[in-house]
């Protein structure tokens, strides 16, 4: 049941934003996507950062057709890691278009079938979503005749100006992408500004900042270094996996409440993983 829900939520209300210039925000409902590139550049390269679900492909392709012109393909796929809503249509994609995906090194087993994640906890409660989890998809891709390691440097190959940030806890080899330049941030599950674990608040998209998905969370103590790591960067937009962009002075007093509130906002009161 927890498969179909997944399925049934993906395919309603697709729909995309462009929340700056060369970033457009693919929302597949539970989990978002982004296209990063500018369509007016004289190159018309482009990125594409998680791929959703594993029926995301179809949305993913219409979208890049639209935008950038027939036949367009990525410079390459950028995962911020493996869980299930972000690498869905990965195996179909990078097939299709020959391309990289580059990954974090502690991400990599995930993506090359040799390690599973643990199963979701549903004992964190929070709503549905997190009873339902223990039936979504956890085991590992394998994409080895694709996948590669991010440089050790922070650097993004094809993605100038961008340096990879790795913000572990929610995985091990979780990575969130900032740009100096603006200031923008692709947060991935580092938190969310929706609360995931509850079907209501995920069908409605209710603005709440809070955690990581708590039901896929392994470590929550580095789940909190990585979001003070992120807040010390100072940005000025985040773009969440799950959940509404966030910007300005709200992101910042957010984050600040996120922050030291943590265990009550965040932290689940059980769970596997909480101890
Ligand atoms: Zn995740
Ligand atoms: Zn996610």
């Amino acid at each position: 049941m927890g498969n179909m829900l997944v399925e049934g939520l993906s395919a309603m209300n697709t729909s995309s934003q462009e929340i700056t210039p060369d970033i457009l925000i693919l929302q597949f409902k539970i989990v978002t996507a982004c296209l990063v590139g500018d369509p007016n550049s004289a190159t018309g390269e482009f990125v594409l950062v998680d791929t959703g679900l594993e029926n995301s492909a179809d949305f993913i392709l219409e979208s890049i057709e639209k935008r950038f012109g027939k036949d367009s393909r990525p410079q390459a796929i950028i995962l911020t890691h493996g869980h299930f809503d972000h690498v869905g249509s990965v195996i179909q994609l990078s097939k299709m278009w020959g391309v990289p995906v580059y990954a974090h090194q502690l991400e990599m087993p995930y993506i090359t079938g040799q390690k599973d994640y643990p199963t979701g906890d549903p004992t964190v409660g929070g709503g549905m979503v997190s009873m339902l989890s223990p039936t979504f998809p956890h085991t590992s891709i394998d994409i080895c005749s694709y996948a590669k390691a991010l440089p050790n440097d922070g650097t993004i190959p094809d993605m100038p100006g961008w340096r990879w940030i790795h913000t572990p806890g929610h995985t091990v080899g979780h990575i969130s992408l900032f740009r100096e330049k603006d200031r923008v941030l692709i947060v991935a599950d580092a938190f969310s500004t929706t609360k995931q674990e509850s079907l209501s608040s995920v069908m409605t998209q209710r603005e709440q900042i809070s955690g990581p998905p708590a039901y896929m969370t392994t470590d929550w103590e580095t789940a909190k270094q990585s979001i003070i790591r992120l807040k010390n960067l100072n940005p000025s937009l985040a773009i969440t996996s799950h959940g509404k962009p966030l910007a300005g002075e709200e992101l910042t007093k957010h984050l600040e409440m996120l922050i030291n509130d943590f265990d009550e906002i965040a932290k689940p009161d059980q769970g596997r993983f909480v101890h």
